[in-house]
């Protein structure tokens, strides 16, 4: 059989693939690189085209592509198995990641949960803490409002975007949520207009206070990004409030769930952001990095105390009944392991450090552009918001797709690059070498720059 040849790809590809996140109308006509491989941090596209991997292929990538030790770890597993179930029996990779993870993660969680995505992630963590309330002794409750924070993102299953709410995203699927209650967002970019950056931030740390307390009855769980909202447009909450939300909540005992989808395994500078402000949430969730970003695989960690609450004979019917068919499959939980041996290896830590202030200071000339209304950032998650005019803040509008020109500037100039609406990001890979990082960030300057000139002569 031969290979379809380049043209007969992009035919396929424009009649058969629905992507995800796309808006395929306008995707059709763009003739989006089709990627064939990849080295390092470097993709190949089916021209022969390298681009430089700027958002760690959708902030998941961590110590590049083909890297020999996790691509060795998963050919050694395949020697062995693909997958056999995790449904009433176990497997090597998948004993010895968990123990690691336990080991790795804030102390008080003790017991892995394994699935396949961030969603599935969220979605177990949400169904366990519901049921944890109706099972744990010596008193069940009944508690079924989840807390969270306004414009949240925690995945795309039905359960994980009833917690979240990005309108772009959530508003179409209104009806078929359950009901959650919020605290706003602290980050103060998009603010009333009336309040100053300080007053807006002390009225989100009381808000946090009054609705939990008010809710603390009812409520099953609250739900958090630690430190960084990520798709709300990377999203930088202030030092302390990560603290405050586990104070509150450790108050009226309701589990704190940490969604470290995103900011997990380095991605803010410390392996975990609860790290950083030594918060030790009862669930918390792992995926995108988990496995270096090579393999779907998920986990949601639980405390002794939760775990505990689903113990009892078969019949008393306390049991989880939740799965994923590949749960905790074998290929993936080797790679995992292989990633997590090079963290140390590779002092990929120090390197996040190094690699964020290297950043920080690529980016200062942007910080009076005009057309930069703000620059967040948190270790190497970045996010360059553009705006139309910074005083008053006045975004441009969608029709323009701001972000996504700059997304096919920097495409031209061999970089990748999603912006989530007009917020340009940045997402190198923890692993990446400093001239590459250089170069991403000049890339994107060069990119802001050429699209802000072509929209300023329209
Ligand atoms: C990406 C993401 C998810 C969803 O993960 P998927 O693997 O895409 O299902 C959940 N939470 C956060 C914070 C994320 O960034």
């Amino acid at each position: 059989m031969t290979s379809p040849t380049t043209k007969q790809l992009r035919q396929w590809d424009n009649e058969y693939v629905w992507h995800p996140f796309t808006a395929m109308q306008a995707y059709r006509d763009e003739q989006a690189p089709i990627i064939e491989s990849g080295e390092g941090f470097y993709l190949f596209d089916v021209e022969g085209q390298r681009y430089l991997d700027g958002i760690s292929s959708l902030w998941c990538n961590v110590h590049g592509h083909g890297v020999p030790e996790i691509d060795d770890a998963i050919r050694e597993q395949l020697g062995r198995i693909s997958h056999s179930t995790l449904l009433g029996l176990s497997s090597p990779p998948s004993i010895e990641l968990a123990q690691k993870l336990v080991e790795l993660t804030p102390p008080g969680l003790t017991k892995v949960f394994y699935s396949d995505s961030g969603s599935t992630a969220v979605e177990s963590a949400l169904k366990i803490a519901y049921q944890y309330h109706q099972q744990k002794s010596p008193s069940p409750e009944t508690r079924r409002l989840f807390g969270t924070v306004s414009g949240a993102y925690h995945g795309d299953t039905i359960g994980s975007v009833s917690v979240g709410s990005i309108e772009l995203f959530h508003t179409v699927y209104g009806k078929l949520l359950f009901e959650t209650v919020s605290v706003p967002s602290p980050a103060a970019f998009h603010r009333p207009g009336n309040m100053r950056e300080g007053e807006y931030l002390r009225h989100c740390f009381t808000e946090a206070e009054r609705v939990i307390t008010q809710n603390a009855n009812q409520m099953a769980a609250f739900i958090i990004e630690p430190l960084v909202q990520g798709a709300a447009g990377i999203l930088v909450h202030p030092d302390g409030y990560l603290k405050h939300v586990r104070e509150i909540t450790s108050r009226f005992g309701i589990p704190l769930i940490a969604d470290e989808v995103a900011v997990g395994f380095g991605r803010t500078g410390t392996m975990f952001a609860c790290e950083q402000e030594e918060v030790e949430p009862d669930l918390m969730c792992v995926a995108k990095g988990l496995t270096g970003g090579y393999l779907p695989v998920a986990a949601t960690l639980a405390t002794d105390e939760i775990y505990d609450a689903f113990l009892d004979v078969p019949s008393a019917g306390k049991t989880f009944f939740h799965g994923h068919t590949f749960t905790g499959n074998p290929l993936g939980c080797a790679a995992a392991l292989a990633s997590i041996k090079l963290f140390d290896q590779n002092r990929i830590l120090d390197r996040v450090q190094i690699n964020s202030e290297l950043i920080a200071e690529k980016l200062r000339p942007l910080v009076e552009h005009p057309h930069v209304g703000e620059i967040r950032q948190k270790g190497l998650m970045v996010g360059i918001e553009l705006v139309a005019h910074r005083d008053p803040v006045t975004c441009y509008s969608s029709e323009q797709r701001i972000g996504h020109l700059v997304t096919l500037a920097a495409r031209k100039r061999g970089v990748i690059l999603r912006p989530l609406g007009d917020v340009v990001v940045l997402m190198p890979a923890p692993a990446m070498p400093t001239e590459l990082v250089e170069k991403l960030c000049d890339v994107a300057i060069e990119a802001i720059e050429e699209v802000i000139a072509s929209v300023r002569l329209n």
